[in-house]
């Protein structure tokens, strides 16, 4: 049973659009389940019909001609309830509905299974048989385990021909929305630009090749590089290995000959295609053909195409460095975005961001948020590799992406940005108005940072102090460990701009989903590994680099404070203010003439709650880290698209946990903030507020908003806001409630949530 799924579904992988995944589905359903009819109906929502698009056993004309209107028939009501129907006799239910021209009248027994996918019914899946009699048990559970490992493969099928304009059942279209999460909101439109890592030939964008010609003759110099190398291992390995193994290297280099994979790729460059696009296109084509050979011998030689054809990838990439083109108005698009992909792009120029995987919550976002770039992330079905050049819209607020977009759509979202920036420009005379509320209590607004173009962009927006500098920015984007003198000038260049504003440097923080390329940590489960302070006290030459050079940044500063982050038990700050107190021995004796910096712990882990009056008796301040308090108390990875609806600070849990945080620094007089994102939500900061956060530290690009929110209400209403959602035990209910608020309050067009709808 196992391996007919198994085989079915790696078929259907295999297959290169969405018409012949589901021939191939329904003939190898029928011959596994030994029906006389398979077929598979989709949801067509440009037409509002369940579309006949496959089927083996009813008339072949019909496929692709024959719908059903929404709830029609059995297999509306399957979709309907999406809940499997399984009947010995169709036609006597009260639902049946005929489908004229099919030839179904013969067939009595009917099986029908929902195709769901994300919790959307995306078609039904149907078996039927002339005998009346009921599909038994084990072939409904096999049609269900079946439809749910094939919804996927359909989802992305289906959006393979969305992204071209064209729906299920072959009509144009416009406007396609791929549903992502919001990474920082706002919205634009701009040209995509896909960008890729090396050597990965799943994830090369299509692109057009600019002089055919020079690519046929540039791509034929790789593939004899390729083959001088085949040569000279095959030379290398003579004696040292059987030479019927030897002679795989022979079978390699023939497969590059002109007659072979070779003449395929280039016959792909002559349509137009760029060079890495044919290649990718072609051994991708082959990959997918071996794999889906029943016979182990043949399915192996997938991973041979695929071993040399990266091999003609590598020098593909090696000779020719392609400078990536951007647009002036480029929405950068990746599997899997990073902060150095961001860096690459000249600012004036980066306009939105997708990346497919990731979260709202990821690292970055969290940069997006603080250079104000719309962004989606998790955008799991989008087929993003033929985006290259396509005009998209972002809607960084609902978090969606759409292609082929209409002149109406356009025109409503160019009406957006125009709004939003008239939205800013009044929000500019705040800059340097205090953070207060109507009757006068003052909440402090700092910033986190990363790279010294905050920090300028941060001062512009009038922040009091920086709560954060997450200091393995620059890490990453090094090459390197950045050495204590690079540190130095990074550190002082922050402290000095900012001074005499305070600056909270934290200690680096790597591990989760932050690893450096030089310092690679591989692990099952890296948000429970080896993290944050986890690391630097294992390696206490990298903590004491940094410690050093921050405190020699700080000299005739002093407005620098350390943070530690990932604490989970009291021993850690133990050991570490030991060793920051070892270092300011240190340099007491080298002569540097410093101060001993306040030192603070992040509270990010439950642990830490239950133990904040411990850590804050050890510690001069404490700061919430609320994205990773709020993935682990709610045990939701903050980089899973999958989970990403659960993820949410204003579950009562997660506000409680903060309360009480609060409280514990309070008792043990310690000042304390909050650095997590939930601080430049205005809602949320209007809570937090109430809660009795000194300083809440936020990217810069919500400040404004935060402080024109907060101006707006006095501490009574926010403290009564706060009484009451504590009394909710429902995260939507607490949004709800706080969005009512900031509406009765007349602040509400700061929130944006449901602007764009
Ligand atoms: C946090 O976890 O809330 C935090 C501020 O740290 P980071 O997002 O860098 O993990
Ligand atoms: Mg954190």
């Amino acid at each position: 049973m196992l391996d007919r799924l198994r085989s079915i579904v790696q078929k259907v992988n295999a297959a290169r659009d969405l018409q012949s995944a589901l021939d191939i589905i329904v003939s190898r359903v029928r011959k596994a389940l030994d029906t006389q009819v398979c077929s598979v109906f989709l949801l067509d929502t440009d037409i509002d019909c369940h579309v006949l698009m496959a089927s083996e056993g009813l008339n072949k004309e019909s496929v692709g001609h024959v719908s059903l209107q929404l709830g029609e028939g059995l297999v509306g009501l399957v979709a309907k309830h999406a809940e499997p129907i399984n009947l010995e006799d169709a036609s006597l239910h009260p639902s049946f509905h005929y489908l004229k021209d099919t030839g179904e009248e013969v067939f009595h027994a009917f099986l029908g299974v929902p195709i769901i996918h994300h919790r959307s019914v995306l078609g039904v899946l149907v078996v039927q048989h002339e005998e009346r009699r009921r599909f038994d048990e084990g072939e409904e559970a096999f049609l269900i385990t079946l439809s749910a490992q094939l919804a996927g493969v359909i989802a992305h099928a289906e959006a393979t021909g969305a992204i071209e304009g064209i729906s299920p059942s072959g009509h144009k279209t416009s406007d396609t929305v791929f549903h992502g999460v919001s990474g920082s909101s706002g919205v634009a439109i701009g040209r995509a630009v896909v960008v890729f890592p090396p050597a990965d030939l799943s994830q090369i964008p299509i692109r057009r090749a600019r002089n055919i010609e020079k690519e046929i003759e540039f791509f034929n110099a790789c593939l004899e590089l390729v083959r001088v190398d085949m040569r000279a291992l095959h030379e290398k390995l003579a004696g040292q290995v059987a030479e019927e193994e030897r002679q795989l290297f022979d079978v390699y280099v023939r497969m590059l000959d002109d007659s072979a994979l070779g003449n395929e790729i280039v016959e792909r460059i002559k349509m137009g295609s760029w060079a890495q696009g044919a290649l990718a296109y072609v051994a991708n084509e082959h990959v997918r053909n071996f794999e889906e050979m029943n016979d182990p011998y043949l399915s192996e030689r997938a991973i041979d195409i695929k071993d040399l054809c990266s091999r003609v990838l590598f020098y593909l990439q090696e000779k020719e460095t392609v400078e990536t083109e951007y647009h002036d108005n480029t929405v950068l698009v990746a599997e899997e975005l990073t902060p150095a992909m961001l860096a690459e792009v000249p600012k004036d120029k980066l306009t939105g961001l997708i990346s497919v995987k990731g979260s709202g919550n990821s690292h970055v976002a969290i940069l997006a948020r603080t250079m104000g770039i719309p962004t989606v992330m998790g955008v799991v079905d989008l087929p993003y590799t033929q985006l290259e050049g396509k005009e998209i819209i972002i809607d960084g607020y609902k978090g969606e992406v759409i292609s082929n977009p209409s002149e109406q759509l356009r025109v409503r979202y160019l009406e957006i940005i125009e709004e939003e920036n008239q939205l800013v420009e009044g929000l500019e005379g705040l800059k340097d108005l205090p953070c207060e509320t109507a009757d006068k209590h003052r909440v402090h607004l700092w910033v986190n940072t990363g790279l010294m173009t905050d920090v300028m962009q941060s001062l512009d927006q009038g922040a009091e102090g920086i709560g954060l500098f997450r200091t393995e920015i620059p890490f990453l984007l090094s090459e390197r460990f950045p050495s204590e003198q690079e540190q130095f000038a990074i550190y002082r260049e922050q402290l000095h701009a900012f001074a005499p504003k305070l600056v909270t440097m934290r200690t680096l923080d790597i591990g989760g989903d932050k690893s450096l390329p030089y310092f690679p940590i591989e692990e099952e489960n890296p948000f429970l590994g080896w993290r944050g302070i986890r690391v630097t006290l294992d390696h206490p030459e990298i903590f004491t680099a940094q410690i050093r050079a921050m405190l020699r940044a700080s000299v005739g500063l002093e407005n620098l404070q350390i943070m530690l982050p990932m604490i989970s038990n009291v021993n850690e700050v133990t050991s570490a203010l030991q060793l920051i107190k070892k270092s300011y021995r240190e340099l007491i004796q080298e002569g540097v003439k410093v101060k001993f910096p306040p030192v603070g712990v992040m509270i990010e882990l439950p642990a830490a709650v239950y133990q904040t009056r411990a850590l804050a008796k050890m510690v001069d301040f404490i700061s919430v880290g609320s994205n990773d308090l709020t993935q682990y108390l709610l045990a939701v990875d903050r980089n899973n698209p999958r989970v990403a609806n659960l993820y949410t600070a204003f579950h009562p849990a997660v506000l409680s946990a903060l309360q009480q945080v609060v409280t514990g620094a309070r008792e043990e007089g310690k000042p304390v903030s909050i650095c997590g994102e939930m601080a430049g939500d205005p809602g949320a900061a209007v809570l937090l507020m109430a809660m009795g956060f000194d300083v809440l530290s936020m990217n810069a690009a919500a400040l404004l908003k935060v402080k024109s929110v907060i101006r707006s209400l006095t501490m009574e209403v926010a403290q009564d806001l706060l009484g009451q959602v504590m009394e909710l035990d429902d995260a939507q209910m607490v949004r709800s409630a706080v969005d009512l608020a900031l509406y009765n309050a007349g602040v509400d067009r700061l929130l944006r949530s449901s602007r764009t709808n």
